[in-house]
């Protein structure tokens, strides 16, 4: 394999990582559904790095290679899902941990997380961790062993200053954890800012299509001990994607680099039409110059701020659910970052974490922008 240090993000992705079937000669990886691998005549694994598919399977690691150079991680591991990814990381930290957990973050995580650290007497602390001093007040107050951010945050679309957040966690002797879904390792960096381990869903832009499930961890150090505790709890409890998984994913991430250019710059278009518009109170996304957390979203993304915006419509529930019922393009449903854009009234899903009922969060796909404004033009009245 060439040295690709110097390629950029669409390159790799676009090649797949430089994956070539040598036996048939063809530009796409195959697919090896087998749980088991041959020995030899004296014992000998015919090839020494597959023993048995719980953890030994080329298209995983080849899935795996490609994120670990787009997010400039020394190591990658993939998961079924985004929560068993998250879930990883929690099973590694010692009985009676201190954990600082950014509080208005993805309400699965939120609440696996709140369940867990009971369960396990962790000392869990919810903090804003889109506001420093908040931020810096917790870590030197809690002595966190591990700080778990998301950024930019779902549903209420917050910037968390990763670098800060990196160097109060570095004080404080925690390690950094950055939930990056929303950002994708297209936009933005964690690793090089400073942060311990990148988490994603993979299930959204990542795959992109809305048809696979996986969670992503990738990390700076990859001798540290959380990542040797992480890796030997996949290998032994096995939360392991399959290699049908794992084949879509590389196939859907052969246009990510693209799919996110184009999902940004409908989102910024979609977000400054929402701004201007007399049916809307509020909108959040951080490619808004009037969004609290822009400038420091510029320091950290670059390419674009994203698919995943809320906004708050002039008026009650009931209008509100109107608009979402007269849109025609976006579909109901949850989840984000697939090539069709998405709307979701978050209030009928999760009526108990004070989300306002006026609220809409879009996932805003690869359509044409003038199209998607037409239709929110027309659902707007
Ligand atoms: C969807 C999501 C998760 C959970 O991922 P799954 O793949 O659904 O398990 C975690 N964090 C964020 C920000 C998400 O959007």
């Amino acid at each position: 394999m060439t040295d690709d240090k110097h390629l950029a993000s669409s390159t790799i992705a676009a090649q797949a990582g430089g994956a070539i079937d040598h036996p048939s000669g063809g530009v796409v990886p195959p697919i090896q559904p087998s749980t088991t691998f041959v020995r030899d005549e004296d014992y000998a694994l015919v090839r020494p790095d597959n023993i048995y598919s719980r953890d030994n399977s080329d298209i995983v690691r080849l899935a795996e290679s490609i994120l670990t150079r787009l997010e400039h991680a020394a190591d990658s591991l993939l998961f079924p899902s985004g929560m068993a990814a998250i879930a990883a990381v929690f099973r590694a930290l010692p009985q009676g941990s201190s954990v600082l957990l950014q509080s208005g973050i993805y309400w699965g995580t939120t609440k696996w997380v709140r369940d867990f650290c009971a369960r396990r007497q962790m000392r869990l602390h919810e903090v804003d961790a889109g506001d420093g001093a908040a931020l810096q007040a917790a870590c030197a107050e809690h002595k966190p062993d591990l700080v778990f951010i998301e950024t930019p945050s779902n549903p209420w679309l917050k910037t968390v200053d990763i670098r800060l957040a990196a160097r109060l966690a570095k004080a404080a002797g925690a390690i950094l954890v950055v939930d990056s879904t929303a950002a994708t390792p297209v936009l933005s960096q964690p690793l090089d800012l400073g942060a311990d381990i990148v988490m994603h869903s993979a299930t959204k832009g990542i795959n992109g299509h809305s048809d696979v499930l996986a969670g992503l961890l990738a990390v700076a150090d990859r001798e540290s001990a959380i990542w040797a505790a992480i890796r030997a709890d996949r290998h032994d409890a096995g939360a392991v994607l399959g290699p049908f998984e794992a084949w879509l994913l590389v196939r859907g991430m052969r246009t990510l680099p693209l799919r996110v250019e184009r999902m940004s710059r409908n989102a910024q278009a979609i977000a400054e039409y929402l701004a201007a518009h007399a049916m809307v109170e509020d909108v959040y996304y951080p490619g808004l110059p009037s969004h609290p957390g822009h400038e420091v979203a510029r320091t950290q993304m670059s390419g674009g701020f994203g698919c995943l915006m809320s906004f708050l419509v002039r008026g009650d529930m009931a209008a509100t659910l109107k608009v979402v019922g007269r849109l025609s393009l976006f579909h109901r449903a949850t989840s984000l970052g697939g090539v069709e854009s998405l709307v979701e009234h978050r209030y009928t899903i999760e009526p108990h974490t004070g989300i306002p009922q006026n609220l809409i969060r879009v996932s805003v796909g690869i359509e044409d922008a003038d199209d998607l404004i037409a239709d929110l033009a027309q659902a707007l009245g």
